[in-house]
């Protein structure tokens, strides 16, 4: 926890929520979770073709990707995150 060191000077500039009440629904489930606990996941759209990669442009891949918040509970059955292992967040995207 940070200690406060000037009495009465609060600042608030880089989050409105100090993290702790910032609750998201996880995408398995749909349970309410703290973001900090979540894993981010990109669902929808991929592919895998590189033929078809070549003659797409590619900002179109960007088109239909969405956050997902999974919860760890799901992102342990869902293969997303393994107990143990360090996550790799890279792999996630
Ligand atoms: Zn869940």
């Amino acid at each position: 926890m940070p200690v406060s060191k000037a009495p009465y000077t609060r600042s608030y500039a880089h989050t409105k929520s100090r993290g702790s009440n910032s609750m998201v629904d996880c995408g398995y489930c749909g349970k309410k979770v703290p973001r900090y606990k979540t894993f981010i996941k990109t669902k929808g759209f991929r592919i895998n073709d590189p033929t078809l990669l070549q003659q797409i442009d590619t900002r179109f891949l960007h088109f239909g990707h969405e956050k997902m918040y999974v919860c760890p509970k799901c992102a342990r059955h869902h293969k997303i995150v393994q107990p143990g292992k360090t996550v790799r967040k890279k792999h996630l995207k």
